[in-house]
């Protein structure tokens, strides 16, 4: 079955470990790349640019690079591999691309920035990264930034709202059509976002709390206020996120089905999706990359959805989500 995945830190991985062929069709170094996209049936993925921490170069070996040349060099990466394969796979700016490019024979990829530091507290910045393909923004990463605070064990951060300029920024983003996106957003910022945000929203790679007590994921209140603005959440795949012990580190096709089944419970069928994290997570992942999704699909059938039901999580509520909130 097609699917739409909101989230994978492709573009990250061939920068840090394949940076000089940096070939996205057929890449050993991710878990993503469009010959297993194809394979997989995928109707669209977003190439994510997560900005690292300073310890994350410092873990790969690389010298920290400028925000504003990282940004440049892996948007210059993805298209410069979209041109390679037209035939193949086409960026989309919003779900009218995607539905012009299935009917050209096309995949699509959506070019979307994980931590908004980069914007750097200037509006301007926003326009920028909109002008140069990007079409969802996670406000924040794990560190505080110009939008506001981060998810956090810390009680008094997790409950911190969005800065002044977070609140005027996310209402500018959905006046561009952008995405404005809560995962990795501290619980405070997600009651300002749903607060202010007059079209849906997203958590582009987020589960419930209530299986696993994970503080990025979702509680269910949070997963109603979702489902009630007409946004979703994409099922994260990486084990901390699964699993109600955080240490193990299996990720299973029938702990997602899990999460799926309570996050429709709570919040409605609509605000389920995917949002693999696919090259941002590690552990014993039985969908391992892009071409696997049947798995998943099976799991879902077991847990008692229809196929109608599994349609909405694989892609149609995302596409819905698109139609309302990017342009
Ligand atoms: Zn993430």
């Amino acid at each position: 079955m097609k699917f739409i995945d909101m989230h994978c830190d492709s573009l990250m991985q061939l920068f840090f470990q394949d940076k000089e062929k940096a070939d996205l069709f057929s890449s050993a170094a991710t878990s993503v790349d469009f010959k297993r996209m194809k394979e997989g049936d995928q109707l669209a993925q977003f190439f994510a640019v997560f900005l690292p921490p300073v310890e994350g170069y410092k873990m790969m070996g690389i010298e920290p690079v400028p925000d504003d040349v990282y940004i440049q060099a892996l948007h210059d990466a993805l298209m410069k591999n979209l041109e390679q394969y037209p035939e193949t796979i086409a960026l989309a700016k919003n779900a009218a691309d995607i539905k012009a490019n299935l009917a050209a024979g096309k995949m699509s990829a959506v070019l979307t920035m994980e931590d908004g530091r980069a914007v750097d507290g200037k509006m301007e910045k926003i326009k920028e990264f909109y002008d140069m393909g990007f079409r969802a923004l996670s406000l924040t990463w794990n560190a505080h930034n110009c939008f506001g605070a981060p998810n956090s064990k810390d009680s008094v951060i997790m409950q911190e709202g969005l800065t002044d300029f977070g609140k005027e920024a996310i209402v500018y983003m959905q006046e561009l059509g952008m995405l404005v996106d809560v995962s990795h957003l501290s619980d405070g910022g997600f009651y300002d976002v749903a607060k202010i945000c007059k079209k849906p929203f997203v958590a582009t790679h987020s589960n419930a709390r209530a299986l696993c007590p994970h503080q990025r994921n979702l509680t269910d209140d949070m997963i109603k206020i979702l489902g009630n603005a007409g946004g979703a959440t994409g099922i994260n795949f990486g084990p901390e996120f699964l699993n109600e012990d955080i240490t193990c580190k299996d990720s299973t096709a029938a702990l997602m089905a899990k999460h799926a089944r309570h996050i429709a419970d709570v919040g409605g069928i609509d605000c389920v999706g995917i949002g693999s994290d696919f090259d941002g997570i590690m552990g014993n992942l039985e969908i391992s990359d892009c071409s696997k999704l049947a798995v998943l699909e099976s799991a879902l059938v077991k847990e008692g959805f229809s196929g109608d039901e599994i349609e909405k999580i694989f892609y149609k509520n995302v596409l819905r989500v698109m139609e309302d909130a990017m342009k």
